[in-house]
Protein backbone atom coordinates (compact mmCIF):
# COMPACT_ATOMS: atom_id res chain seq x y z
CA UNK A 1 0.00 0.00 0.00
CA UNK A 2 1.26 3.57 -0.79
CA UNK A 3 0.92 6.12 1.64
CA UNK A 4 -2.19 8.75 2.26
CA UNK A 5 -3.51 10.85 4.30
CA UNK A 6 -7.20 9.86 5.95
CA UNK A 7 -9.91 12.60 6.87
CA UNK A 8 -13.44 11.91 8.17
CA UNK A 9 -15.31 14.96 7.79
CA UNK A 10 -18.62 15.43 9.56
CA UNK A 11 -20.68 16.33 6.95
CA UNK A 12 -21.29 15.67 2.70
CA UNK A 13 -20.17 19.09 2.27
CA UNK A 14 -17.11 18.69 4.15
CA UNK A 15 -16.63 15.73 2.33
CA UNK A 16 -16.84 17.17 -1.08
CA UNK A 17 -14.91 20.25 0.13
CA UNK A 18 -11.57 18.04 1.23
CA UNK A 19 -11.92 16.37 -2.14
CA UNK A 20 -11.51 20.09 -3.67
CA UNK A 21 -8.26 19.61 -1.91
CA UNK A 22 -6.70 16.68 -2.07
CA UNK A 23 -3.76 16.04 -4.77
CA UNK A 24 -5.60 12.67 -5.96
CA UNK A 25 -8.55 12.20 -2.96
CA UNK A 26 -10.71 9.22 -3.17
CA UNK A 27 -14.53 8.51 -0.88
CA UNK A 28 -13.88 5.78 1.37
CA UNK A 29 -17.22 3.93 2.58
CA UNK A 30 -16.68 0.15 3.59
CA UNK A 31 -13.61 -0.22 1.92
CA UNK A 32 -14.83 -3.72 0.31
CA UNK A 33 -13.83 -2.67 -2.96
CA UNK A 34 -11.21 0.39 -2.54
CA UNK A 35 -8.98 -1.28 0.03
CA UNK A 36 -8.51 -4.04 -1.72
CA UNK A 37 -7.47 -1.93 -4.70
CA UNK A 38 -5.07 -0.31 -2.92
CA UNK A 39 -3.81 -2.86 -1.00
CA UNK A 40 -2.91 -4.81 -4.87
CA UNK A 41 -1.76 -0.79 -5.43
CA UNK A 42 -4.21 -0.69 -8.85
CA UNK A 43 -4.90 2.49 -7.11
CA UNK A 44 -2.60 5.33 -4.73
CA UNK A 45 -5.26 8.24 -3.86
CA UNK A 46 -3.42 10.68 -1.83
CA UNK A 47 -6.09 10.97 0.55
CA UNK A 48 -9.04 9.50 1.68
CA UNK A 49 -12.02 10.59 2.65
CA UNK A 50 -14.37 8.67 5.09
CA UNK A 51 -18.14 8.59 4.31
CA UNK A 52 -18.90 5.51 6.61
CA UNK A 53 -20.40 7.22 9.67
CA UNK A 54 -22.14 10.56 7.96
CA UNK A 55 -25.66 10.28 9.17
CA UNK A 56 -26.94 12.12 5.65
CA UNK A 57 -26.10 8.85 4.01
CA UNK A 58 -27.35 6.34 7.16
CA UNK A 59 -31.16 6.83 6.60
CA UNK A 60 -33.72 4.22 5.11
CA UNK A 61 -37.32 4.86 5.41
CA UNK A 62 -40.88 4.29 2.98
CA UNK A 63 -41.49 7.25 1.12
CA UNK A 64 -44.75 6.99 -0.46
CA UNK A 65 -44.59 4.51 -3.17
CA UNK A 66 -40.85 4.38 -2.79
CA UNK A 67 -38.07 2.66 -0.46
CA UNK A 68 -35.39 5.41 -0.10
CA UNK A 69 -32.31 4.23 1.15
CA UNK A 70 -28.93 6.20 2.14
CA UNK A 71 -26.05 5.10 0.55
CA UNK A 72 -23.84 4.54 3.92
CA UNK A 73 -26.70 1.44 4.40
CA UNK A 74 -24.70 -1.80 4.27
CA UNK A 75 -25.54 -4.70 2.50
CA UNK A 76 -26.37 -6.45 5.86
CA UNK A 77 -28.53 -3.70 7.03
CA UNK A 78 -30.47 -3.51 3.65
CA UNK A 79 -30.78 -7.14 3.54
CA UNK A 80 -33.52 -6.94 6.42
CA UNK A 81 -34.49 -2.80 5.83
CA UNK A 82 -36.05 -2.86 3.03
CA UNK A 83 -39.80 -4.15 2.30
CA UNK A 84 -39.13 -5.12 -1.29
CA UNK A 85 -38.21 -9.16 -0.63
CA UNK A 86 -36.29 -8.99 -3.86
CA UNK A 87 -33.61 -6.36 -3.34
CA UNK A 88 -33.53 -7.23 0.27
CA UNK A 89 -32.80 -10.72 -0.98
CA UNK A 90 -30.54 -9.61 -3.49
CA UNK A 91 -28.16 -7.60 -0.50
CA UNK A 92 -28.47 -10.18 1.26
CA UNK A 93 -26.79 -12.79 -1.47
CA UNK A 94 -23.71 -10.53 -1.48
CA UNK A 95 -20.07 -11.83 -0.32
CA UNK A 96 -19.76 -12.91 2.91
CA UNK A 97 -20.85 -11.46 6.62
CA UNK A 98 -18.09 -9.54 6.59
CA UNK A 99 -18.60 -8.06 3.42
CA UNK A 100 -22.51 -7.39 4.35
CA UNK A 101 -21.07 -5.61 7.22
CA UNK A 102 -19.11 -3.15 5.84
CA UNK A 103 -19.94 -2.82 2.21
CA UNK A 104 -22.58 -0.31 1.15
CA UNK A 105 -24.92 0.30 -1.29
CA UNK A 106 -23.30 3.46 -2.48
CA UNK A 107 -19.93 2.46 -2.62
CA UNK A 108 -21.32 -1.08 -4.58
CA UNK A 109 -23.01 1.77 -7.27
CA UNK A 110 -20.33 3.83 -7.14
CA UNK A 111 -17.62 1.38 -7.80
CA UNK A 112 -19.86 -0.56 -10.74
CA UNK A 113 -18.30 -3.91 -10.47
CA UNK A 114 -19.34 -5.64 -13.91
CA UNK A 115 -20.26 -8.34 -11.59
CA UNK A 116 -22.22 -6.48 -9.15
CA UNK A 117 -25.22 -6.95 -7.49
CA UNK A 118 -26.95 -3.56 -6.89
CA UNK A 119 -26.15 -2.60 -10.56
CA UNK A 120 -29.17 -5.44 -11.29
CA UNK A 121 -31.81 -4.19 -8.31
CA UNK A 122 -30.77 -0.28 -9.19
CA UNK A 123 -31.78 -0.79 -12.75
CA UNK A 124 -34.16 -3.56 -12.63
CA UNK A 125 -36.11 -2.04 -10.87
CA UNK A 126 -35.58 1.63 -11.98
CA UNK A 127 -34.54 3.62 -9.24
CA UNK A 128 -33.04 6.80 -9.17
CA UNK A 129 -29.54 7.72 -7.44
CA UNK A 130 -29.58 11.22 -5.64
CA UNK A 131 -26.42 12.72 -5.50
CA UNK A 132 -25.29 15.76 -3.19
CA UNK A 133 -26.24 17.71 -6.74
CA UNK A 134 -28.91 15.75 -8.91
CA UNK A 135 -31.02 13.00 -9.64
CA UNK A 136 -29.61 10.21 -11.85
CA UNK A 137 -31.73 7.82 -13.20
CA UNK A 138 -30.72 4.29 -13.01
CA UNK A 139 -31.09 3.92 -16.85
CA UNK A 140 -28.15 6.59 -17.56
CA UNK A 141 -26.07 5.87 -14.26
CA UNK A 142 -24.23 2.64 -15.38
CA UNK A 143 -21.55 3.72 -18.19
CA UNK A 144 -19.15 0.75 -18.54
CA UNK A 145 -16.34 -1.18 -16.51
CA UNK A 146 -16.24 0.40 -13.39
CA UNK A 147 -17.28 3.78 -14.84
CA UNK A 148 -20.58 5.76 -14.21
CA UNK A 149 -21.95 8.95 -14.50
CA UNK A 150 -20.54 10.53 -10.99
CA UNK A 151 -18.10 13.41 -11.41
CA UNK A 152 -15.14 12.44 -9.47
CA UNK A 153 -16.18 14.70 -6.38
CA UNK A 154 -19.91 13.42 -6.46
CA UNK A 155 -21.66 12.15 -3.48
CA UNK A 156 -24.10 10.16 -3.77
CA UNK A 157 -26.61 10.38 -0.91
CA UNK A 158 -29.21 8.03 -1.21
CA UNK A 159 -31.49 5.44 -3.46
CA UNK A 160 -34.90 5.80 -4.15
CA UNK A 161 -36.76 2.14 -5.24
CA UNK A 162 -40.05 2.01 -6.90
CA UNK A 163 -41.85 -0.34 -5.37
CA UNK A 164 -42.79 -2.90 -7.51
CA UNK A 165 -46.31 -5.23 -8.12
CA UNK A 166 -43.48 -7.75 -8.33
CA UNK A 167 -39.85 -8.77 -8.18
CA UNK A 168 -37.35 -11.62 -8.33
CA UNK A 169 -33.28 -11.97 -8.51
CA UNK A 170 -31.81 -15.06 -9.20
CA UNK A 171 -28.15 -15.55 -9.59
CA UNK A 172 -25.35 -17.86 -10.31
CA UNK A 173 -23.08 -17.43 -7.04
CA UNK A 174 -19.58 -17.85 -7.21
CA UNK A 175 -18.56 -20.24 -4.47
CA UNK A 176 -15.16 -18.27 -3.87
CA UNK A 177 -16.31 -14.28 -3.27
CA UNK A 178 -20.09 -14.67 -3.74
CA UNK A 179 -20.01 -12.28 -6.99
CA UNK A 180 -22.51 -13.45 -9.37
CA UNK A 181 -21.13 -15.52 -12.94
CA UNK A 182 -24.72 -13.85 -14.12
CA UNK A 183 -27.18 -12.19 -12.30
CA UNK A 184 -30.64 -11.11 -13.72
CA UNK A 185 -33.51 -8.87 -11.77
CA UNK A 186 -36.64 -8.97 -13.23
CA UNK A 187 -39.14 -6.42 -11.86
CA UNK A 188 -42.70 -5.50 -13.01
CA UNK A 189 -43.36 -1.77 -12.19
CA UNK A 190 -46.83 -1.65 -12.34
CA UNK A 191 -46.12 1.47 -14.09
CA UNK A 192 -44.78 3.40 -17.34
CA UNK A 193 -41.97 1.60 -16.72
CA UNK A 194 -43.55 -1.30 -17.42
CA UNK A 195 -41.45 -4.60 -17.01
CA UNK A 196 -37.93 -4.51 -16.21
CA UNK A 197 -35.05 -6.95 -16.68
CA UNK A 198 -31.67 -6.31 -15.66
CA UNK A 199 -28.23 -8.36 -16.34
CA UNK A 200 -25.17 -8.17 -14.41
CA UNK A 201 -22.02 -10.34 -14.76
CA UNK A 202 -22.53 -10.74 -18.27
CA UNK A 203 -20.83 -7.57 -20.22
CA UNK A 204 -18.57 -4.35 -19.09
CA UNK A 205 -21.47 -3.58 -16.78
CA UNK A 206 -24.85 -4.05 -16.20
CA UNK A 207 -27.43 -4.20 -19.06
CA UNK A 208 -31.26 -4.39 -19.87
CA UNK A 209 -33.11 -7.45 -22.04
CA UNK A 210 -35.69 -5.36 -24.51
CA UNK A 211 -37.07 -8.68 -26.08
CA UNK A 212 -37.39 -10.32 -22.64
CA UNK A 213 -38.95 -7.56 -21.33
CA UNK A 214 -41.38 -6.74 -24.07
CA UNK A 215 -42.11 -11.07 -24.23
CA UNK A 216 -43.05 -10.42 -19.87
CA UNK A 217 -44.97 -7.85 -21.11
CA UNK A 218 -47.25 -9.83 -22.81
CA UNK A 219 -47.20 -12.72 -20.13
CA UNK A 220 -45.44 -12.55 -16.81
CA UNK A 221 -44.25 -16.06 -16.09
CA UNK A 222 -41.37 -18.20 -16.88
CA UNK A 223 -42.98 -19.45 -19.99
CA UNK A 224 -43.10 -16.67 -21.90
CA UNK A 225 -39.68 -16.52 -22.16
CA UNK A 226 -39.15 -19.93 -23.81
CA UNK A 227 -37.37 -19.38 -27.45
CA UNK A 228 -35.64 -16.56 -26.41
CA UNK A 229 -32.10 -16.09 -25.93
CA UNK A 230 -29.24 -14.39 -26.00
CA UNK A 231 -26.36 -14.04 -28.38
CA UNK A 232 -22.78 -14.82 -26.72
CA UNK A 233 -21.26 -12.64 -29.09
CA UNK A 234 -19.41 -9.87 -26.56
CA UNK A 235 -20.40 -11.34 -23.17
CA UNK A 236 -17.82 -11.51 -21.00
CA UNK A 237 -15.87 -14.91 -20.93
CA UNK A 238 -13.40 -15.90 -18.18
CA UNK A 239 -11.99 -18.72 -15.70
CA UNK A 240 -15.04 -18.81 -14.34
CA UNK A 241 -17.33 -19.29 -17.50
CA UNK A 242 -17.65 -19.16 -21.35
CA UNK A 243 -19.75 -16.63 -23.00
CA UNK A 244 -21.90 -19.18 -23.86
CA UNK A 245 -22.48 -20.35 -21.07
CA UNK A 246 -23.66 -16.79 -19.30
CA UNK A 247 -25.73 -16.51 -22.23
CA UNK A 248 -28.01 -19.84 -21.34
CA UNK A 249 -27.49 -18.64 -18.09
CA UNK A 250 -28.92 -15.21 -18.70
CA UNK A 251 -32.12 -17.38 -20.20
CA UNK A 252 -32.00 -20.08 -17.55
CA UNK A 253 -31.81 -17.51 -14.59
CA UNK A 254 -34.61 -14.92 -15.86
CA UNK A 255 -36.87 -17.78 -15.81
CA UNK A 256 -35.99 -18.13 -12.00
CA UNK A 257 -35.76 -14.13 -11.56
CA UNK A 258 -39.82 -14.40 -12.75
CA UNK A 259 -40.84 -17.65 -11.08
CA UNK A 260 -38.98 -16.03 -7.33
CA UNK A 261 -41.41 -12.95 -8.07
C1 LIG B 1 -14.56 -11.01 -0.58
C2 LIG B 1 -15.52 -10.07 -1.26
C3 LIG B 1 -16.68 -10.56 -1.80
C4 LIG B 1 -17.58 -9.72 -2.43
N1 LIG B 1 -18.71 -10.26 -2.98
C5 LIG B 1 -19.57 -9.44 -3.63
C6 LIG B 1 -20.78 -9.97 -4.19
O1 LIG B 1 -21.13 -11.14 -4.06
N2 LIG B 1 -21.58 -9.11 -4.89
C7 LIG B 1 -21.29 -7.76 -5.00
O2 LIG B 1 -22.05 -7.03 -5.62
N3 LIG B 1 -20.18 -7.25 -4.43
C8 LIG B 1 -19.33 -8.03 -3.76
N4 LIG B 1 -18.21 -7.49 -3.17
C9 LIG B 1 -17.99 -6.02 -3.26
C10 LIG B 1 -18.76 -5.34 -2.13
O3 LIG B 1 -20.13 -5.34 -2.45
C11 LIG B 1 -18.32 -3.91 -1.85
O4 LIG B 1 -18.93 -3.58 -0.65
C12 LIG B 1 -18.73 -2.82 -2.80
O5 LIG B 1 -18.31 -3.13 -4.07
C13 LIG B 1 -18.09 -1.50 -2.41
O6 LIG B 1 -18.72 -0.91 -1.32
P1 LIG B 1 -17.88 -0.22 -0.16
O7 LIG B 1 -18.86 0.51 0.70
O8 LIG B 1 -17.00 -1.20 0.48
O9 LIG B 1 -17.06 0.89 -0.99
P2 LIG B 1 -15.50 1.26 -0.98
O10 LIG B 1 -14.69 0.07 -1.29
O11 LIG B 1 -15.17 2.04 0.24
O12 LIG B 1 -15.51 2.27 -2.23
C14 LIG B 1 -15.72 1.80 -3.54
C15 LIG B 1 -15.76 3.00 -4.50
O13 LIG B 1 -16.94 3.77 -4.29
C16 LIG B 1 -16.62 5.14 -4.00
N5 LIG B 1 -17.67 5.57 -3.06
C17 LIG B 1 -18.01 4.98 -1.89
N6 LIG B 1 -19.09 5.55 -1.37
C18 LIG B 1 -19.45 6.55 -2.22
C19 LIG B 1 -20.50 7.51 -2.24
N7 LIG B 1 -21.45 7.56 -1.26
N8 LIG B 1 -20.56 8.38 -3.25
C20 LIG B 1 -19.65 8.35 -4.25
N9 LIG B 1 -18.63 7.46 -4.30
C21 LIG B 1 -18.54 6.58 -3.30
C22 LIG B 1 -15.20 5.10 -3.47
O14 LIG B 1 -14.52 6.31 -3.69
C23 LIG B 1 -14.61 3.98 -4.30
O15 LIG B 1 -14.22 4.46 -5.57
C24 LIG B 1 -17.30 -8.32 -2.52
C25 LIG B 1 -16.15 -7.80 -1.95
C26 LIG B 1 -15.26 -8.66 -1.31
C27 LIG B 1 -14.01 -8.09 -0.70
Amino acid sequence: MFPFDYIRPASVTEAIAAHGQGEEPRYLAGGQSLLGALKLRLAAPSTLIDLARLAELRGIRRDGACWVVGAGITHAEMAVGVEIPALAALAGSIGDLQVRNMGTLGGALANNDPAGDHAAGALGLGAEIRTDRRVIPADNFFLGMFETALEPDEVIVEVSYPLPCRAGYAKLRNPASGYPVVGVFVAQTGGEAGVRVAVTGAGACVFRLPEFEAALEREFSPAALAGLSVPAGDLNRDLHATAEYRAHLIGVLAGRAVAAS
